[in-house]
């Protein structure tokens, strides 16, 4: 499904990610795990080429992620940061159309589509479809910035420390939330966190990261019997 290969990331002198070989099957919930700055991030950011790789390959679906158009990408790899990075001046309902707009929907389809992300992560959406990002508490916009993601229903979901920035008891419920919706909606999952607890809850596969490179790949039961 996602397959990387060989892939490096130099920025100037230091080498970001190294030479990183790693499968990501359909379904999985894989997560990237390692010290800040080992290049989790990095990793993520080549699947969906808001980095360009210095070397190596990387396939979605067998495709070469160089040779697909922008929208492509988008539309089947939804994005999630832990900064929310929700549109300030636009409304929940308009930070959920960003890339359904990209993709030509129809006003009535992108309000369709809100609504029924907005009743799939808890926000009644009479009372939240209308709202500014200011209006919103941070489990809130996040639940947003998930939303959004997930508004074109793309196969893939990509997260960067979503949960990094909300408080322990919020963390916990969308952490729950989120495992909810994976099993009803069976996306394939690439999360990337530092906190060993929080991928332990939620991965079916760990790739753990060092200094750029992967140095163990496995499920979290093997990961802990054999660190
Ligand atoms: P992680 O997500 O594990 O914290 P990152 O992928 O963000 O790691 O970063 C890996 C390394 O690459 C770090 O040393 C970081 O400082 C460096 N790095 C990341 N992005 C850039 C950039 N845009 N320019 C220069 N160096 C960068
Ligand atoms: P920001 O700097 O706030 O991330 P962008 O314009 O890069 O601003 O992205 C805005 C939002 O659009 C992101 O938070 C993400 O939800 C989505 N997005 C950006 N790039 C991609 C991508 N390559 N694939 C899927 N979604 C993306």
């Amino acid at each position: 499904m996602i397959s990387l290969q060989h892939v490096s990331k130099r920025y100037g002198s230091s080498l970001a990610v190294d030479d990183l070989s790693l499968e990501i099957e359909r379904g999985e919930f894989c997560c990237l795990i390692g010290p800040s700055g080992c290049g989790k991030s990095t990793t993520l950011r080549v699947i969906n080429r808001l980095v360009e790789p210095s070397s190596g390959t990387i396939l979605v679906h067998g495709h070469d992620v160089r040779l697909a158009r922008p929208e492509v990408l988008r539309r089947s790899m939804g994005y999630v940061i832990q900064s929310v990075g929700l549109f300030p001046h636009m409304t929940v309902q308009e930070n959920i159309g960003v890339v359904p707009r990209l993709l030509n929907w129809d006003k009535a389809r992108i309000r369709r589509r809100a609504w029924e992300l907005l009743e799939l992560l808890a926000l009644p959406p009479d009372e939240y479809a209308g709202k500014y990002p200011w209006q919103l508490s941070g489990g809130e916009a996040q639940r947003v910035g998930v939303a959004r993601a997930l508004a074109a229903n793309p196969d893939i979901l990509l997260m960067d420390e979503p949960f990094g920035a909300l408080d322990p008891v919020t963390r916990e419920h969308l952490q729950t939330e989120l495992a909810r919706l994976q099993q009803e909606l069976r996306k394939t999952i690439v999360f990337v966190t530092h906190d060993i607890e929080e991928a332990v809850r939620l991965a079916s596969r760990m790739a753990l990261m060092r200094e750029g490179r992967l140095v163990q790949h496995d499920t979290p039961e093997e990961l802990l019997a054999h660190p």
